[in-house]
C-alpha cells in the first residue's frame, strides 16, 4: 500500500461543496484508494491496513495540494494542429474550409502520432488525467492516438468519427462502411488494455452530428452502442447555422409527418426537426450520451436529456466564437441535468480544463450581466440567479465529468473504492504561473 499525506481538495456529492481535507492520509492499495482518514489516525491506518508508517508514507506539504485529475468532456484531438485558427469563421464554413481538410491528413500516422502525443503532453501538463476525444475517421491513427493515452497513462474515451454525407468525398465513408469500421475500432481498442489491472482505454461511438451522418448511419452506430455497451458522443443544438443546417436537413427529407410528429409543439413549436429529438428517435439519447454544446436548447430538450440519462459537455470558450450564444449553464443545472465541461480543442483555443473552469464563471456572469443591464432585474435584486461559483466550476471539470461518462463511482473525487486519479499542484514550483502570499486574507 502507499499513502499520500497533505491537503485533499474534494468534491463532495452535492455540487455545491469542495471539501478541504488539510493533512489527511489517503491510502492506495493497486490503484484503488482504501481510505481517506485525518493524518491523526496514521498510527491506526498503518496497524489496520499493515503499512509502514514511515517508509510507505509520501508527505506533501507546505501549499502542495490534490485535486482529482480533470476530465474534458469534449476535445477534437486532431484539430490541436490548427488550434487557434480562423475563429473569426461561422461554423459549418470552418468545418468545410480548415476542420475536414486538417482531420483528413490524419490518414497519415506519422502526423497522427506528432499530434497526438504532443496534444496528450500538454493536457497531462494542465492537469486532464481523462479525456472524452474525438480522433477522425480513420481506424488506425484512432488507435495511435489511444497507444499514445496509453504510453503516457491517460484514461482516453476515443470516437473513431463517423460520418457518410455533407463532407468532402476524401473525409467520409459509405454508411455501412463507417458502421463496419466503427465495429472493428470498438474490437480492437478494446484489446490494447490487455494486461492492465485498470483499463485505459474505452471506445466511444461517435455520429459526429446530424449534419454528417443519415438516419440509417445513426440507427446502425445507436445498434452497435448497445450490443457493445458503449458510450455515445456527438454534437447537439450547438450554433444557429448548424440548428438552421439540421432543419433543412429535415425538411428535405419530408420525415415530419403529421401522425408522426408526438413532440409538445405549441409556443415553442415542432421539437422533431431538431437535434435532440432526432437522436431520441435514433436511439441515440440514453446514460452514457455526452452532447456537446447544447446552447441553444430548449426547455422540453433538457427535460428529455434528463428523463434519458443523458449528459450535456459544456464549452464556454469555443461557443463565445462558434455558437452564437451561451449555454443557460444555471438552468441547465437546477433543471437537473448532468453536466460535464469541454475545452473543445479547437473549436476553443485552450486546451486547459482551467481555462474551461474560469470561462465557466465568466460565461454565466455575461448572461447574468445581460439581465441586468437590460432591467429585467434590478432594484433590491441587484443580482440574478444565473451565475455560476467557482466551486461548482471545478466540482463540473471534475465529479460533473465522471458522472457524463458514467464513472462517478470511479473517478471525481477521493473516496474509498475509487481510482487514486489525482493531480497534486505546487504553486511554488519553479516557473509556477502564479504567486503565494504568506498570511494572505
Ligand atoms: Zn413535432
Ligand atoms: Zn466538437
Amino acid at each position: 500500500m502507499r499513502v499520500y499525506r497533505g491537503t485533499f481538495v474534494n468534491p463532495l456529492n452535492d455540487r455545491r461543496y469542495i471539501d478541504f481535507l488539510r493533512d489527511h492520509i489517503v491510502g492506495v492499495q493497486d490503484g484503488t484508494i482504501a481510505f481517506v482518514e485525518p493524518a491523526s489516525r496514521l498510527g491506526e491506518m498503518a496497524t489496520i491496513h499493515g503499512f509502514n508508517p514511515e517508509s510507505d508514507v509520501s508527505v506533501f506539504m507546505g501549499n502542495q495540494f490534490f485535486i482529482p485529475g480533470m476530465i474534458d468532456t469534449h476535445i477534437h484531438a486532431p484539430q490541436y494542429a490548427f488550434t487557434g485558427t480562423a475563429t473569426s469563421c461561422p461554423l459549418m464554413e470552418w468545418l468545410e474550409k480548415f476542420t475536414y481538410p486538417t482531420e483528413s491528413r490524419f490518414s497519415d500516422l506519422g502526423f497522427a502520432e506528432q499530434v497526438y502525443s504532443k496534444l496528450i503532453s500538454r493536457l497531462l501538463k494542465n492537469g486532464c488525467t481523462t479525456g472524452l476525444y474525438y480522433a477522425t475517421i480513420h481506424n488506425e491513427s484512432s488507435l495511435a492516438l489511444a497507444r499514445c493515452a496509453l504510453r503516457a497513462g491517460q484514461r482516453a474515451f476515443i470516437g473513431k468519427v463517423a460520418m457518410d454525407r455533407n463532407a468532402p468525398d476524401h473525409y467520409r465513408q459509405a454508411t455501412a462502411t463507417a458502421i463496419e469500421e466503427t465495429e472493428r475500432f470498438i474490437l480492437d481498442a478494446r484489446q490494447l488494455n490487455s494486461g492492465l489491472t485498470h483499463p485505459l482505454v474505452e471506445p466511444v461511438v461517435t455520429p459526429r452530428f446530424i449534419p454528417t451522418c443519415t438516419s440509417d448511419l445513426m440507427s446502425g452506430l445507436a445498434a452497435l452502442a448497445a450490443k457493445h455497451h458503449c458510450l455515445i458522443q456527438t454534437h447537439a443544438v450547438e450554433s444557429i447555422d448548424e440548428v438552421a443546417f439540421v432543419k433543412s436537413l429535415h425538411d428535405a427529407e419530408a420525415r415530419h409527418e403529421d401522425d408522426a410528429c408526438h413532440c409538445s409543439g405549441g409556443e415553442t413549436g415542432c421539437l422533431c426537426e431538431r437535434d435532440i429529438m432526432i437522436l431520441d428517435k435514433l436511439g441515440l439519447l440514453k446514460p452514457g450520451t455526452v452532447l456537446a454544446h447544447a446552447v441553444h436548447l430548449k426547455e422540453e430538450e433538457a427535460a428529455l436529456i434528463k428523463e434519458r440519462g443523458a449528459a450535456i459537455s459544456h464549452c464556454p470558450l469555443s461557443n463565445y466564437f462558434f455558437s452564437q450564444g451561451v449555454l443557460p449553464l444555471r438552468r441547465c443545472l437546477d433543471w437537473g441535468v448532468t453536466v460535464g465541461l469541454g475545452t473543445d480543442v479547437a473549436g476553443g483555443y485552450a486546451p486547459s480544463l482551467l481555462t474551461a473552469i474560469r470561462e465557466t464563471v465568466v460565461s454565466s456572469r455575461t448572461l447574468e450581466n445581460r439581465e441586468l443591464q437590460e432591467g429585467r432585474v434590478g432594484g433590491p435584486r441587484l443580482r440574478s440567479e444565473l451565475r455560476v461559483t467557482w466551486r461548482e466550476a471545478l466540482w463540473l471539470a471534475t465529479m460533473g465529468g465522471a458522472q457524463s461518462l458514467m464513472l462517478a463511482n470511479r473517478l471525481g473525487s477521493f473516496a474509498p473504492g475509487k481510482l487514486f486519479d489525482a493531480v497534486l499542484v505546487d504553486p511554488q514550483a519553479p516557473g509556477s504561473p502564479f504567486d503565494v502570499f504568506i498570511d494572505a486574507p
